[in-house]
């Protein structure tokens, strides 16, 4: 009798810390809920379009002849939260060049074949205050490219992924990792590599550079090659915003539900794009925007807002640093009208 009553007091209690968790559970929910609403995200990603469709400002990039092409009046937003709602406007389904964004997805890998350490190590975490395609940077700063983000330190990261001298057993692997990142298969826009091939003496210079100072970890050539391979990737506003939506959920692609990253070498790749992921104009825009972001010279920027959602705007007309400027003037207006500032205390 005794035990019964014992047991079915047992089992109350258990109910009762059940519903508190539960209860607390739903209360956190509503606030975050609350907190940036999905009709919020919507009305303001419009505004934006709205407000900076007709900007006529920037000059798409022509040192790689297919990206002049590209119809300069197109643009889409998208956000995709971490928890995988998708909010999308304008030009949002165009593939364009991934370009250096694909720095962020090489840098992931690399991480987790050789672990954040060496890339420290190895390439460093610094910013350059210098274009992406400098060649003083390296000749001045030191022997490491100083960030994975500048085009120095991304053909050196992709140099670093396993497995070495293996060219098409490297590139499998990188094509299957973007993959996952994007939640669907992407592929190289043909036109768009054999342009860069053709047109890709300075970072032929670079990569040989880094030989010299023994700072590439496999064959100069093909990581010269793979790393222009991989800004060939075509890409639409929306995959980038699952790439984007991936880091801000600690790794995990919030549509395949699969973990690309440790969550734990997330903040790193978070700490190098915040310190050269627009080039020379970053500390400019950690200071007006507060939050990490990587742009292309295809016209793509992606920006992480970390356990919130990712951030993706495509325009091609670029500033001097080779970044869109559209894109740039979107996510300012986004982030300030919804409060995303990483530096500003939350309430
Ligand atoms: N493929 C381009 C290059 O290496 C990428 C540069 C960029 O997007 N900033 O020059």
């Amino acid at each position: 009798m005794k035990r019964k009553v014992q047991l079915s007091r047992g089992l109350f209690l258990k109910g009762f810390i059940g519903v508190l968790i539960l209860g607390a559970l739903l209360v956190s929910f509503t606030f975050s809920k609350d907190e940036i609403s999905a009709e919020n995200i919507d009305q303001v990603i419009k505004e934006a379009h709205e407000k900076f469709k007709g900007i006529k400002e920037g000059k798409n990039a022509d040192y790689i002849p297919y990206l002049a092409k590209v119809d300069p009046n197109l643009f889409g937003i998208a956000i995709i939260t971490a928890d995988g709602h998708v909010h999308l406007v304008g030009d949002t389904k165009y593939e364009f060049g991934i370009e250096s964004i694909s720095k962020v997805m090489t840098l992931a890998l690399a991480m987790q074949d050789r672990g954040p350490q060496v890339i420290k190590d190895s390439i460093g975490a610094n910013a350059t205050g210098l274009p992406f395609n400098s060649i003083t940077a390296l000749e001045t700063l030191g022997k490491e490219p100083q960030n994975p983000m500048v085009n120095a330190g991304a053909i050196a990261t992709t140099s670093i992924v396993l497995p070495k001298n293996n060219k098409a057993e490297k590139w499998k692997k990188m094509h299957n990792y973007f993959n996952k990142f994007a939640g669907r298969e992407i592929k190289v826009i043909d036109e768009l590599f054999k342009s860069e091939m053709e047109t890709n003496q300075r970072n032929k210079s670079i990569a040989i550079l880094l030989q010299s100072y023994n700072r590439i970890f496999d064959d100069p050539m093909i990581a010269l090659e793979l790393y222009t391979k991989q800004c060939s990737f075509g890409v639409n506003a929306m995959d980038l915003a699952v790439m984007a939506a991936t880091l801000a959920n600690s790794g995990v692609n919030p549509m395949t539900r699969e973990k690309l990253v440790e969550a734990k070498d997330v903040p790193e790749i978070l700490a190098v794009m915040s310190t050269a992921g627009l080039y020379e104009n970053t500390g400019e825009w950690m200071y007006t925007v507060g939050l990490p972001a990587k742009s292309g010279v295809g016209g793509g920027i992606m920006a992480v807002v970390p356990g919130k959602m990712g951030i993706a705007v495509f325009a091609p007309p670029l500033d001097p640093a080779g970044n869109s400027v559209k894109a740039q003037k979107a996510i300012e207006f986004i982030a300030d009208k919804l409060s995303l500032n990483l530096f500003s205390a939350k309430k």
